[in-house]
């Protein structure tokens, strides 16, 4: 900033600038961290709201930072997927969870996020029946999630990749149901096979009416239309006995788990089926 000299024109805020430094170096930072073997993939129990038992868990990726600790998703998916990054991370972390899932009991399915940013490789349907054949993992078992965000990408062609993803026999799951804009519209035009109600509208179970109202006619709905509904973010036992009588299928959230690494999980299958 010295070396500015009076009336040289500034471009950025220092800021933005310092902004700018960190993002850059975050990027070189995990690419150095995708071949280090820094990103670690846990694991949260999906239950059965009915019978309590683990039929699935959801795959969450995390980073072991040597120096920051573990680093949520939320601070660096999002730059990942600015840079093209989430492509590798994303094999690699279906990769993973596939390897690890061969080992569960197999009435236990396996959910993988996928960044709506992965749609736009045309190779995603070849790529995910190549990691199933490789891990010899079953494709009924595999559930893949995904946001409204998939379809703010080319309509058509995500519409042709889901269509053939659901050919190779993976079940698709529209993840984060309600917070985006025409969720409703997409539920009719896109083969999903299960709604997963998000978050927020969980919180104020049961006490907020509004709240009660939307999650009651989102399960109502999704039994109407033959879909599977989940509901995560379940943190209390009130919330859980809430969900559970409106006839959800699945219930995910602190209650039961937070997510796990893959050996905590095994020891939490075992622990639930001696339960
Ligand atoms: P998501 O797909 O909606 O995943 C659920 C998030 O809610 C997870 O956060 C989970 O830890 C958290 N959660 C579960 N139960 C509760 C609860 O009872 N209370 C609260 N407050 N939170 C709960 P996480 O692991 O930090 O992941 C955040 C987001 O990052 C995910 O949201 C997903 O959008 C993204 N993400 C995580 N792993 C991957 C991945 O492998 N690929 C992609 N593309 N995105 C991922
Ligand atoms: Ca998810
Ligand atoms: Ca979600
Ligand atoms: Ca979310």
């Amino acid at each position: 900033a010295k070396a500015e000299g009076k009336g040289t024109f500034r471009l950025f805020e220092p800021a933005m600038a310092a902004q700018m430094l960190l993002r850059s170096r975050l990027e070189a930072d995990m690419r150095r961290a995708l071949t280090a073997g820094e990103f670690e993939v846990h694991y949260q129990p999906l239950v059965d709201a009915q019978t309590g038992a683990v039929t699935a868990a959801e795959a969450l990726v995390r980073w072991r930072h040597p120096e920051q600790g573990l680093i949520p998703p939320a601070d660096f998916i999002p730059l990942a997927e600015e840079t093209g990054l989430i492509a590798q991370l994303g094999a690699w972390v279906l990769r993973t969870a596939c390897s690890d899932a061969a080992a569960w009991p197999s009435t236990i399915t396996l959910a993988v996020n996928l960044s709506p940013v992965q749609f736009r490789d045309d190779h995603l349907p070849d790529l995910v029946a190549s990691i199933l054949d490789a891990t010899g993992f079953a494709a009924h078992r595999l559930e893949l999630e995904i946001t409204e965000g998939v379809m703010l990408e080319d309509e058509a062609r995500t519409l042709a990749l889901l269509t053939k993803l659901k050919a190779i026999g993976v079940s698709l799951a529209m993840d984060d149901f309600g917070t985006g804009y025409s969720s409703l519209s997409y539920l009719r035009r896109f083969p999903f096979s299960k709604i997963k109600i998000d978050r927020s509208f969980i919180r104020m179970l049961p006490e907020d009416s509004e709240s009660a109202a939307i999650v009651r006619a989102i399960i109502t709905m999704g039994a109407c239309l033959g879909m599977a509904t989940t509901v995560e973010g379940v943190e209390t036992a009130e919330q859980y006995a809430f969900v559970a009588a409106e006839q959800c299928g699945q219930v995910q959230g602190y209650h039961v788990s937070r997510p796990l690494p893959f050996a905590d999980f095994l020891t939490f299958l075992n622990l639930s089926a001696m339960a």
